[in-house]
């Protein structure tokens, strides 16, 4: 007998604030579905009573994102198509997805992105910082280990820098910044596509006294340090910030230090000897 055709699973971007935020692709694609995944069903619920969509959902969130993946490719297997969505913008974007997507990509079942509303595309676009290179760096972490290696990994990227953060970690958050980004340039973008969108531009200090207080969604977009951009920068920079730069870029030790070398116009010895 011929295998029953797999479902397919839908990656549906939804609006991250303004409900008119949705393509007419998802719209129908949430209409056909047999089902939808949704991070917190009561809130979907919202957007479906909205687009006058009546439809079955299953919940799937990071708390039960390992055991409602094998629920979900089960039905994907059934042949039933699965419309993937999270709380606000694209799934898998600081949003669960990741853990189905794999599963899918494992077990030869299609995926098909719907795209939509992201708060980090949109914040980074209206920025007025570059956009040619940039690195998303997500919620910084709390671990004081890695958000301190993080912090070095932003001090040191020559590339445009995204953060998502939470209103009552930002104080935290900016003055984590303050002795990393100097002068850097940095955009709050707040609220986007709300009523309230804002975008606070300046420096770290300039941002610092006029974020206080602030209430909503954020996004952070800082400059990547044009120090380490200049050519001739380098000297700027110690040898131990040198050497970072080139290892946050997954260089290899050996690698390194040739490269330090020609940047300061030294031998490789003399590199390794400034080292010990
Ligand atoms: N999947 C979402 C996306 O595509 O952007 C991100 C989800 S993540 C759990 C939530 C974070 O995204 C918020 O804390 C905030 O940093 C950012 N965010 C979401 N909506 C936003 C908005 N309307 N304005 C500014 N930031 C927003």
């Amino acid at each position: 007998m011929e295998k029953q055709k797999d479902g397919i699973l839908y990656i549906v971007a939804t609006p991250i604030g303004n409900l008119e935020d949705i393509t007419l692709r998802a719209i129908r694609i949430l209409k056909e579905v047999d089902l939808i995944a949704a991070e917190d069903t009561r809130h979907t619920l919202k957007l479906l009573n909205h687009l006058e969509i009546s439809k079955p959902m299953i919940s799937y969130h990071r708390h039960n994102e390992e055991v409602k993946t094998d629920v979900l490719i089960e039905k994907l297997l059934e042949g039933q198509d699965i419309a993937l969505v999270s709380d606000a913008g694209t799934p898998g974007i600081c949003d669960p997805g990741e853990e189905i997507i794999k599963q899918c990509i494992e077990k030869d079942i299609k995926i098909i992105p719907i795209p939509g509303a992201c708060a980090m595309v949109n914040a980074l676009i209206a920025s007025g910082i570059s956009t040619k290179e940039f690195n998303f760096l997500g919620f910084l972490p709390l671990n004081k280990k890695t958000r301190k290696e993080k912090l070095e990994e932003i001090k040191n990227s020559t590339k445009t820098i995204i953060l998502y953060e939470a209103p009552h970690k930002l104080k935290n958050t900016l003055s984590d910044l303050s002795s990393i980004v100097e002068n850097r340039k940095m955009v709050l973008a707040r609220e986007l596509t709300k009523i309230h969108e804002e975008y606070i531009r300046g420096t770290i200090q300039e941002i610092i006294d006029k974020a206080e207080g602030l209430k909503g969604e954020l996004v952070l977009i800082i400059e990547g340090n044009e120090k380490i951009n200049k050519k001739d920068g380098f000297e700027k920079l110690s040898l131990e910030e040198h050497y970072k730069l080139y290892e946050n870029q997954g260089f290899e030790k050996k690698e390194i230090i040739k490269k330090i070398a020609k940047d300061r116009g030294l031998s490789k010895n003399e590199v390794y000897q400034n080292f010990i």
